[in-house]
């Protein structure tokens, strides 16, 4: 892996987070995005070389509002930045870590994305993502 892409926490209130995070990092979100797959809304922080993304749940099904319910707001996931995304999952997997979606889906601020069950790793929900370049 290259480095940490960014850290997802998981918000109730998209736009009011959108202000507090704008005063906590003095910068304001460069970006919203909706990934209707996923049944979430994003923001994006870009702060020196950090970024932090921001999920608000779309509907009551997504992952991210089971996630609100069971934890409240907070830290969701870790995202990794890996250059090879098909050859991390096959490296990880045979590691023993749990792949949740072994087929690479589109993530938000095109990102090819596949995820590992936080059981896999310390409890923490890990990301992988690697730029789309078509
Ligand atoms: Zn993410």
């Amino acid at each position: 892996m290259d480095k940490i892409e960014h850290i997802g926490i998981a918000v109730r209130d998209l736009n009011a987070s959108n202000r507090l995070f704008e005063k906590l990092l003095g910068v304001p979100h460069y970006k919203i995005e909706e990934v209707a797959s996923e049944g979430v809304r994003t923001s994006f922080f870009r702060s020196g070389p950090n970024k932090i993304e921001l999920l608000e749940a779309l509907d009551k099904d997504s992952a991210i509002a089971k996630f609100l319910e069971k934890r409240g707001e907070g830290v969701h996931h870790i995202a990794l930045a890996v250059d090879d995304i098909t050859a991390e999952v096959k490296r990880l997997k045979s590691e023993g870590f749990v792949v949740l979606n072994e087929e690479p889906k589109r993530g938000a601020d095109n990102k090819w994305v596949v995820f590992l069950h936080p059981r896999s790793a310390n409890g923490v929900l890990v990301e992988l993502c690697q730029e789309i370049r078509d």
